[in-house]
């Protein structure tokens, strides 16, 4: 099968913000660290291991950790011009201080810089995600912008190995606030809420029309005894890796357990080409 295919979810990011802390996380068990390091400021390079995996376009996803990962907002302006060397290969997610006095205003840039989805990590940046119906009111104003707009956004769910991440903000419940509050919103649970709440996120997918999921981060061998359902919310089912995040080995070995798993071929089809597609307009053949 020739399939133009996205991986929606792939950290390509500025390590050198990275804290001591986060990049021994990061390095950890990983021989090829210092290659990767060199790869995040080489376009190229991405490129070329896209092509060794048969990877047509990927999402690069940033988003603001500056006391937790190190990230600031300058991360933005960095993915969106990563992304300018390859625009039809490369969707730019960015992200957002929630504590910002204007977060809305801070989306509007977002979109006019060339960032296309929006990445918030609530465990990474210590909040809740619907904290706009309680001590963050602010925050309405970030999905209200991208509801205007139509930026997706991505949301990490699901727990983090990260040193100070806070596991209380990993369950995707709250996101069902953000379906009924902002309807038009597409709202990405990335990682279907691994490993404490596949249930919750499948309910998500199929209670809210504008809402996704990425596959990325669960080990593909493990996906079916993780979420034995998938095929009932296929239509709404992304696939992506989280490479070169803790864990993850590569692109085409993932791709390669992805492919092995005993799915119907229109199944594997919807995830790997034909929802990014309806999500992101088509990508590229390679
Ligand atoms: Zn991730």
């Amino acid at each position: 099968m020739e399939l133009r295919i996205t991986d929606v979810h792939v950290h390509i990011q500025p390590w050198d913000m990275l804290l001591p802390g986060a990049r021994a996380r990061m390095g950890h068990r990983r021989a090829d660290f210092a290659d990767l390091e060199r790869m995040m400021n080489d376009p190229g390079e991405v490129l070329r291991r896209m092509d060794a995996a048969g990877v047509a376009r990927i999402g690069v996803i940033n988003y603001v950790s500056p006391s937790l990962m190190g990230f600031t907002e300058d991360v933005n302006p960095w993915v969106a011009e990563l992304a300018r060397h390859a625009p039809d290969r490369m969707i730019a997610f960015g992200g957002v201080d929630v504590r910002a006095p204007e977060p809305g205003e801070a989306v509007e840039r977002l979109r006019d810089m060339g960032v296309r989805a929006i990445k918030l990590h609530p465990p990474h940046q210590e909040f809740a995600a619907n904290a706009y119906r309680h001590d963050l009111p602010r925050l309405a104003e970030v999905y209200g912008r991208a509801e205007e707009l139509g930026l997706p956004i991505m949301v990490h769910t699901g727990t983090s190995i990260f040193p100070g991440a806070r596991n209380v903000y990993a369950d995707p419940l709250p996101l069902d606030d953000l379906g009924v509050d902002f309807p038009n919103l597409v709202v990405i649970l990335a990682h279907l809420g691994r490993p404490l709440w596949a249930e919750a996120s499948f309910f998500l997918l199929r209670r809210h029309p504008n809402f996704w999921g990425d596959v990325s981060g669960i080990p593909p061998r493990g996906l079916l005894r993780y979420f034995p359902r998938l095929v009932e919310v296929a239509d709404k089912l992304l696939w992506g890796t989280d490479w070169p995040g803790p864990m993850v080995p590569g692109l085409a070995e993932n791709l390669q357990a992805f492919l092995a798993l005993d799915l119907p071929e229109e199944v594997r089809r919807k995830l790997l080409q034909d929802n990014p597609d309806r999500l992101f307009g088509p990508a590229p053949a390679i």
